[in-house]
């Protein structure tokens, strides 16, 4: 069948292991690269005879994928050029640890395909850095943004804000004055069972508030306007790869815990609209275990697109809503809707839907009704 056209292709391998990250990661050893680069070989090669096609965005995420070496960087891009006759035609993306590449190293990704890096700099402050657990310090962090936009790369760049004894302004405005096109801002989060939440640490919810709207007006003064709720562009430098998952348009999966989202299969369960996949870990996924797939049907693919579309400054498309899933949400959603209007927190624009300005701070709060009505229905 024909490819959904774009890839996420995960390596799991990190040159540390940060006490905040719930990511399915692991150290790297000899033994078990070599295992991973055969399996991932295999998987492409059987992914592809699937589907088939071009590709438009790739993006190789993780754990780090920098962490592998030149040699095996090249295995993982041989095989998605074996299996789809090239890399994105649009956008290749490689997660990156400013500790893991110099100049010369970012010139031989841009020979290989890449276009874009995406640097996991999180802050420029030492000391927050190393509450942080990374093992590189805020003055690599902009020297890697360098090397990367020398060699012609496209830059983005990871900040994480909330972050105790942080001085958040200094982060942003070093992230905006690096020359990066593009700067993701994540609050920091204690997700269970991660060290961060053994050790009690706690995030001040009207700091991260405060940080969040912060970040909004810092970057935006510096042309990096923000087009979902994490991301902040100049204009033409928004993540092609991102706007497959917030418009629900298909991508495949490679590698070990890594999800997709794939066409449906004709012996899915009638009304199924796309299928989301989901690889195993990593032992499992070296034994060749197939990936769990669970059909989404429409009413449930629309309730999904009206909770990324809203996240976005395009807002959703209500007729797109329609074509992809049966489901037109301004009738289904119609008095969630004119209540979220009235209270200012959504706006409709003929048929496309934004959330206001407000909105967008409150949005898990704007969502909450529209999940209830799904519910109920
Ligand atoms: S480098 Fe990234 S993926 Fe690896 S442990 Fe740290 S936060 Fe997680």
């Amino acid at each position: 069948m024909e490819t959904p056209g774009s890839l996420y292709l995960h390596v799991p391998f990190c040159p540390q292991v940060c006490p905040y990250c719930d990511f399915h990661k692991m150290r790297r050893h000899e033994g078990l690269v070599a295992a991973y680069l055969t399996r991932i070989e295999a998987e492409a090669e059987a992914l592809a005879a699937r589907w088939s096609g071009r590709l438009r965005t790739l993006y190789l995420g993780g754990g780090t994928p920098s962490h592998l070496d030149d040699a095996e960087l090249s295995r993982v891009l041989g095989a998605v050029r074996r299996g789809w006759g090239g890399l994105g035609a649009l956008e290749t993306t490689l997660e990156a640890d400013p500790g893991t590449f110099d100049a010369a190293r970012a010139a031989r990704w841009r020979d290989d395909g890449v276009t874009r890096v995406s640097i996991g700099m999180q802050s420029t402050q030492d000391a927050v850095l190393r509450f942080l657990g990374r093992s590189h310090s805020g003055a690599e962090a902009l020297r890697a943004v360098e090397h990367a936009l020398a060699a012609g790369l496209a830059v983005s760049l990871d900040v994480i804000t909330a972050v105790p004894g942080q001085d958040v302004r200094a982060d942003l405005a070093a992230a905006a004055a690096s020359g990066a096109q593009h700067v993701s801002v994540y609050t920091l989060t204690i997700e269970p069972f991660t060290p961060f939440a053994r050790r009690g640490v706690r995030v001040d919810e009207e700091r991260a508030a405060d940080d969040f709207e912060l970040a909004e007006s810092l970057l935006a003064a510096n042309a990096l306007e923000r087009y979902e709720v994490s991301n902040h562009a100049r204009p033409g430098f928004e993540s092609h790869h991102n706007r497959v998952y917030w418009r629900g348009d298909g991508w495949l999966a490679l590698g070990p815990s890594a999800a997709g989202f794939e066409p449906p299969d004709p012996d899915d369960p009638p009304g199924t609209r796309g299928v989301r996949t989901r690889n195993a870990p990593i032992k499992a996924w070296l034994a060749g275990e197939a990936p769990e797939r669970t059909p989404v049907d429409g009413a449930t693919l629309a309730l999904e697109l009206l909770m990324t579309g809203l996240r976005t400054r395009e807002g959703v498309d209500a007729r797109l809503v329609h074509a992809r899933t049966g489901i037109d949400p301004f009738e289904r959603y119609a008095p969630q809707v004119a209540a979220a209007t009235a209270q200012g927190t959504l706006r409709r624009h003929g048929d496309r839907v934004v959330a206001t300005r407000r909105g967008v701070m409150l949005l898990n709060a704007v969502l909450r009704p529209f999940f209830a009505a799904h519910d109920d229905a």
